[in-house]
């Protein structure tokens, strides 16, 4: 009995691709499963098919040969967790790049795991800031939201996802950069702005580039999804970003052809939708009782916000990995190529982009002045396209476009340079109390850097908070006497 049962968790290799190997016997071995090979390489059970176990390597196959004997582990992929991985880089299979000698965790978790249900949710209600004026006035985010970062190569999707980690800075917030198949160059770019932010002490970056194999850029999402929920399972907010999800179903793509499954459309697998879907859902915003279940009895519900990015072609998102999902996040913000070279940064299309949910999770006030804001933009563009195709325009028209010209220059933003919400409010004030139609088109953008340098100079936080019933009249008061002695 004993012999028959070790017979059934050994098998050989019969085929070795690309960091895929074929394998003949593994009878007893389940989905998921961790498989070591003779030479002490490790694999992850990837399908189960009639005749064969189909293996994905996860460390250098060279010395692999055909024949070699393989056997269970009857353990499942695990990764470490823990407090001790902030500040540090890590590959796929957790393991810390930036350090000599290897970290001692001894707690381990699965990277494939159901995310939690129904039952365990409570709906998004805090708000998740970015620093950047349009997102936050117009798309907002909410703790435990999904918010797709679609674009063009080169729209600025990263610099979004970087400043809304600056941004995390002093609030309690961990970050999880994962990059999937990007250059080694980008990574290090922008692990060198983390640095250079001092944003390391809160963020932990899981690096798969475009050098390591299909299957570590496979399996760097679910990995960097575990360690964001190990936070989240202890009541506290956690932030992850998975750069990007594109070259993340080309790895699936890669891995699955090479296995012969059947190619669908755009030859990706017929389960491409399962592989970022639940991924995805298992971002979200935990109640009371979930983490009672697991013996943490916080004050805070935890949180896993995840901001997934995806590259587009000639912004065509009715491709099949976009339309996807967009279908799975809960909103998504759009940039637009056009306007990122004509100068708008961040390039955001206000009119495509949308937040399903962190409406609820904006501060009043904001949610009141935007509105307009949103509307007023939406119009500009329309009657701007109108525009051109006639030469003498009525006075009103001109100037809503002259207005919307200012509004969008009002919105435009350096990369690094994070809004907090008291000057996000100045400006929906500027906007909202017509301070703005004083000032000339062309002066626009040198009275915003001023007005901002100055609330800065006085630091207008210390002063009052956004709570703060009269905050209304004393930014306007602000902005009176900025403008009585700059006119
Ligand atoms: P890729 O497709 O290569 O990943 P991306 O979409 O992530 O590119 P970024 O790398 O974030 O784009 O930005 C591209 C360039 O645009 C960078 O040089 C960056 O400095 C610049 N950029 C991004 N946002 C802004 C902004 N708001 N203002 C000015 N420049 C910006
Ligand atoms: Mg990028």
């Amino acid at each position: 009995m004993n012999n028959k049962k070790n017979m059934n968790s050994y098998g050989f290799i019969n085929k070795i691709y690309d960091g895929v190997v074929e394998v003949f016997g593994l009878k007893e071995a389940k989905y998921g499963e961790m498989i070591n090979f003779e030479n002490y390489e490790k694999g992850i059970v990837f399908s189960l098919n009639k005749n064969n176990v189909n293996i994905v390597l996860l460390d250098d196959f060279q010395n692999l040969k055909q024949g070699q004997r393989c056997f269970c582990t009857n353990k499942v992929f695990e990764i470490p967790v823990g407090f001790e991985l902030i500040g540090k880089i890590l590959n796929s299979k957790g393991e810390c790049l930036n350090i000599k000698n290897k970290l001692k965790i001894k707690k381990k978790d699965v990277i494939e795991k159901i995310a939690p249900g129904v039952m365990d949710r409570e709906s998004v209600n805090e708000p998740l800031l970015t620093g950047i004026k349009s997102i936050d006035s117009m798309i907002p985010i909410g703790k435990g939201q999904r918010e797709l970062i679609i674009g063009d190569r080169q729209t600025g999707k990263t610099t979004i996802a970087l400043d809304t980690i600056i941004n995390q800075k002093n609030k309690n917030v961990i970050c999880i950069y994962v990059c999937i198949g990007q250059k080694i160059s980008s990574l290090i770019n922008v692990i060198s702005k983390l640095k250079k932010y001092n944003c390391l002490d809160y963020t932990i970056i899981v690096a798969a580039t475009a050098s390591n194999s299909a299957a570590e850029q496979y399996i760097a999402p679910y990995t960097g999804c575990t360690i964001g929920e190990y936070f989240r399972d202890l009541g506290k907010d956690c932030l992850i970003i998975y750069d990007d999800l594109t070259k993340h179903a080309w790895a699936y793509r890669q891995i699955s052809l090479l296995l012969k499954r059947p190619p669908g459309r755009e030859a990706y697998p017929g389960d491409v939708f399962y592989l970022h879907s639940r991924l995805l859902e298992r971002a979200s915003k935990v109640n009371k009782f979930f983490l009672e279940k697991k013996k943490v009895f916080n004050k805070n519900n935890g949180t896993l916000t995840a901001f997934p990015i995806i590259e587009t072609l000639e912004g065509d998102v009715t491709s099949f990995i976009p339309t996807n999902v967009i279908s799975i996040t809960d909103g998504q913000i759009f940039l637009d190529t056009n306007l990122f070279n004509s100068g708008i940064r961040p390039a955001i299309n206000v009119g495509l982009s949308v937040s399903r949910v962190g409406g609820s999770a904006q501060y009043k006030i904001i949610k009141k002045l935007s509105g307009d804001i949103r509307i007023m933009l939406a119009q500009y563009r329309e009657l701007e396209s109108f525009s051109k195709f006639s030469s003498d325009l009525d006075i009103e028209t001109k100037n809503q476009l002259q207005n919307g010209e200012k509004i969008t220059f009002l919105m435009k933003q350096k990369p690094h340079n994070n809004y907090s919400i008291i000057e996000l409010l100045l400006i929906l004030l500027i906007i909202k109390n017509d301070f703005f139609i004083k000032i000339p088109v062309n002066q626009i953008e040198y009275f915003e850097e001023y007005i901002i340098k100055y609330v800065r100079s006085i630091k207008i936080e210390e002063l009052i908070s956004i709570n703060d019933e009269n905050i209304e009249f004393f930014l306007n008061e602000i902005i009176n006497n900025f403008m009585i002695g700059s006119l």
